[in-house]
């Protein structure tokens, strides 16, 4: 089995990784299990440069297969913000205060459409580098609704829906999403290359 390792310490995200990666005879291990302590600044300008870092980061120590993920929320009418700085959006707190925040600057959009974004960087042991995208099509709904999900779900409709993201379920959510497409495309190649 290959030591694969994810750039995070996110017990959702490690879980759906090995769910995904350990069928294929991946060994996969969070950034803290590889004993990994270090925070990479996300200094880059797009998410593809974000994730390069990070898995850049933990490869550079490690020499091993890495993954990093680096994802958001693109508004059109606000020029794509939040961006990649979607978590500290504003630099509010909460993402309830974040969503009233959007809501409140679209007011008056006579645009509403928005895209989720989601990049994946593998990096081989060999040292070669592979980028993956997801990019989720939706809009910004005129109210919060829902309880499901994290983050813009409860502002976000996404293409075909008629309900923002926190009225779906996590298994639904997770076919369509930014993230999902983009886990496809990289079981995909990982298939493809073993
Ligand atoms: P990261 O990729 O874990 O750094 O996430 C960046 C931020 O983007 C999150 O904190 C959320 O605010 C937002 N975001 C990314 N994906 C989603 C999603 O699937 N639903 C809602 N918000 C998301």
């Amino acid at each position: 089995m290959k030591d694969l390792i994810i750039a995070s310490n996110n017990k959702n995200k490690i879980r759906e990784y090995k769910d995904i990666l350990e069928p294929l005879g991946f060994k996969v291990m969070s950034q803290s299990e590889a004993g990994i302590n270090i925070e990479v600044d996300e200094t880059g300008t797009t998410f593809e440069e974000n994730s390069l870092l990070k898995a850049q980061a933990i490869y550079d120590i490690t020499h091993k297969n890495v993954i990093a993920d680096d994802s958001g929320l693109e508004i059109k009418y606000l020029n794509n913000e939040p961006g990649i700085y979607s978590a500290r959006y504003k630099g509010l707190e909460t993402a309830l205060e974040r969503n009233n925040y959007v809501l409140n600057a679209l007011k008056n959009a006579n645009d509403r459409s928005a895209r989720f974004i989601c990049t994946i960087c593998y990096i081989d042991e060999t040292g070669k580098n592979k980028m993956f995208k997801g990019i989720w099509p939706g809009r910004i709904a005129k109210k919060i609704s829902g309880n499901n999900g994290f983050g813009y779900d409860p502002i976000f409709i996404g293409e075909h829906k008629r309900s923002t993201t926190a009225n779906i379920s996590e298994e639904e959510k997770n076919m369509i999403s930014h993230r999902g497409r983009a886990t496809k495309l990289l079981l995909e190649y990982l298939k493809s290359v073993k």
